[in-house]
């Protein structure tokens, strides 16, 4: 998954704490063999090469996946389309590349979750445009910290937290007191893991940030940001927010919706989250602005 994976745990046997924690971090690279746009025998890499035109039978957690990513599709008229790595496939941000002008738009006809065609009941998928290419990577990781969750909690432990990157789920209390998380001001230099701007209480939460400082590189030509988060319209990246975190239950939708949220800038993001019963979220603009949902204003 490109990312940091953490997991702390409780639990009154040691060793079974240990099994635990192997337990979740052999989960996690399962999900990644699977998940991966990057390694050949993933079944989304399989999927991205014989799709096109060709119902491929898919697994149960293809299904699911790509099903949630299509609801969020919905939801918020395509600002979430895991058809964007049509276009997104073609940036690299370790070696500072993007598509030209020309390669940009040739592809961004294929960026349409229209394109996807899921048979749940044949259990296949197929892509409906010669050119679609579809990566999880805007929901892969808050679903991992949930199966995460879960297979902790079919151990017995009652308080732990689990985190890939952005994307964390906190069980419990932490002994009596809740967990203390803090959302960064991303644009504070220095040492990023000291500086936060606003901290949390949370507990049995599950919680994600999307940040246009994850990966990224600034295009020397206009001084612009090229981050990973793709405005589905454009095939560029998405502007006038740096950050986004969404605050519900489980990862497989505060994932998707942390990047929804991005994408879809602050009022409609604030208004959609409003709209949505058990879900928050704290969105810090380009100015530095930050705003916040209705369920976490002071009365
Ligand atoms: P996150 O950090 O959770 O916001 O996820 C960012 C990741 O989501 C990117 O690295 C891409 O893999 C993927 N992504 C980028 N733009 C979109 C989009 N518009 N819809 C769905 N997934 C996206
Ligand atoms: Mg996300």
């Amino acid at each position: 998954m490109g990312t940091q994976i953490s997991i702390t745990l409780w639990h009154s046997n040691a060793e079974t704490a240990e099994q635990l924690l192997a337990s979740g971090m052999a989960e996690m690279h399962r999900l990644d063999e699977l998940l991966s746009p990057w390694i050949e025998t993933s079944e989304l890499a399989r999927v991205n090469r014989l799709a096109v035109g060709l119902p491929q039978k898919i697994s149960d957690e293809l299904i699911f996946l790509i099903d949630k990513s299509l609801y969020f599709s919905r939801l918020s008229d395509g600002a979430f389309d895991i058809t964007f790595a049509s276009v997104g496939w073609f940036y690299n941000y370790r070696e500072r590349q993007q598509p030209n002008e020309e390669k940009r738009r040739a592809l961004l006809p294929a960026i349409n979750y229209q394109w996807l065609d899921l048979n749940k009941v044949e259990r296949t998928l197929a892509f409906k445009h010669k050119n679609v290419r579809i990566d999880l990577g805007g929901i892969a990781k808050g679903y991992a910290v949930d199966r995460v969750a879960a297979i902790l909690q079919s151990g017995g432990v009652k308080r732990a937290t689990i985190s890939a990157g952005g994307d964390s789920r906190i069980l419990g209390d932490k002994l009596g007191s809740p967990w203390m998380i803090g959302i960064k001001n991303p644009r504070d230099g220095g040492d990023q893991s000291s500086r936060a701007v606003i901290m949390l209480p949370l507990e049995n939460t599950a919680i994600s940030t999307s940040g246009d400082y994850e990966r990224f590189f600034i295009d020397e030509k206009n001084g612009k940001r090229i981050h990973h988060i793709i405005n589905p319209k454009t095939g560029q990246s998405a502007e006038g927010v740096v950050s986004v975190t969404i605050l519900g239950p489980e990862g497989s939708d505060t994932d998707p919706l942390s990047t929804t949220v991005f994408v879809l800038g602050v009022e409609p993001g604030i208004a959609l989250v409003n709209r949505l019963p058990g879900f928050d979220a704290v969105i810090i603009d380009s100015t530095g602005k930050v705003h916040y949902s209705d369920g976490l204003v002071a009365p």
